[in-house]
């Protein structure tokens, strides 16, 4: 496979991958929007080959790569019961080798909601469901010793898949970032923008941005509601991330902290995947106009946050598009 920008930086450092999408993702300026200032978009709903696409895929690259490396032949994770990354890692951990545990909860059920639950019970996943986040805890040491096999656990990855591994893959994206920009297909964004479900894939930029001398602020959009969800929260994720580095050999600093990064609900409407009126609105404007199709659950309250006049966004601003369905 072709190098990653993480191993080609370090090329001594242990930091094993597997490839599931194709990159650079396009990036391309929008205009139809009239929005208060110069955005452009970075599609990673590309990034992922025929099962599954999005932010997810990224995050599977190396947590894959680690199943393998641990010996692990299955993967056990949680998430709302139309998880977006519960389905990629069913997906694209069944193509290599790995059995997917799901345990789920409830959420707010819309049209895109039972889509995905469609999608999840086809995907081969074992799937658990339950009425509340205490129940699946309560069940949890059940579902660790059901699906054990020859004496070793399932891997267990946290929601969103945003453990410190998960996160190498938004560190790649941001070092696919800096290229773009060094090329000069996308001018220095002064704001990134990216919906915040687990936080990974923003802790994940925020380091990487830094270590790629990108001057470049994160805006995370707090879309969720059941978990502790802030810049403290985003910025320890990035350190973990950058100690994981370390212990693989890679020097890489971490001169950034909260200050470094803005987490900010005001888009986030009643809980997580309730649809709000200015998510609405982006989402029926960026299709009518841009031929842009957006979730309601994250990327259409990104948008509404780059479309609100009053959010006082230094530009050019970057959009990641982070949504990927294949079907
Ligand atoms: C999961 C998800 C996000 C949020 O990413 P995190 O790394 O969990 O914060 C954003 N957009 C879409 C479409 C997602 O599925």
């Amino acid at each position: 496979m072709p190098e990653t920008f993480l191993a080609r930086r370090f090329p001594t450092a242990d930091l094993p991958s597997v490839r599931l999408g194709t990159g650079p993702t396009p990036v391309r300026r929008l205009d139809a929007l009239d929005l208060p200032v110069e955005t452009w978009l970075k599609d990673e709903g590309t990034y992922g080959d025929r099962l599954w696409g999005g932010n997810k895929v990224r995050k599977l690259e190396w947590i894959v790569a680690e199943a393998h490396r641990r010996r692990r032949d299955t993967l056990f994770t949680v998430g709302g019961i139309g998880t977006h990354w519960g389905l990629a890692a069913a997906l694209h951990g069944r193509e290599h080798g790995l059995r997917t545990v799901l345990g789920l909860v409830h959420q707010p059920v819309d049209d895109h909601v039972r889509d995905q639950t469609r999608r999840i019970d086809a995907s081969g996943a074992h799937v658990h469901r339950y009425p509340s986040v205490r129940r699946l805890k309560l069940a949890a040491p059940y579902l660790l010793a059901r699906y054990s096999r020859r004496g070793r656990l399932p891997y267990y990855l946290p929601a969103g898949g945003s453990s410190p591994v998960g996160t190498l893959g938004y560190v790649e994206t941001a070092l696919e970032i800096a290229d773009q920009v060094r090329t000069g297909e996308l001018p220095e964004p002064a704001t990134v923008v990216t919906a915040v479900g687990s936080g990974g894939t923003t802790a994940g930029l925020l380091l990487g941005l830094r270590l790629a001398g990108l001057r470049s602020r994160v805006l995370g959009v707090v879309v969720n509601d059941a978990l502790p969800l802030d810049a403290v929260s985003i910025s320890a994720l990035a350190r973990s991330t950058a100690e994981l580095l370390r212990s693989r050999g890679a020097d890489v600093p971490t001169t950034f902290g909260p200050s470094d990064l803005d987490a900010r609900s005001d888009w986030l409407g009643a809980t997580y995947g309730a649809p709000t009126p200015e998510g609405e609105a982006a989402r029926v404007a960026a299709l009518e106009r841009e031929g842009l199709e957006l979730e309601p659950v994250y990327t259409a309250k990104a948008l509404a946050a780059v479309s609100d006049r009053s959010a006082g966004l230094e530009g050019p601003v970057l959009l990641l598009q982070t949504h990927g369905p294949r079907d």
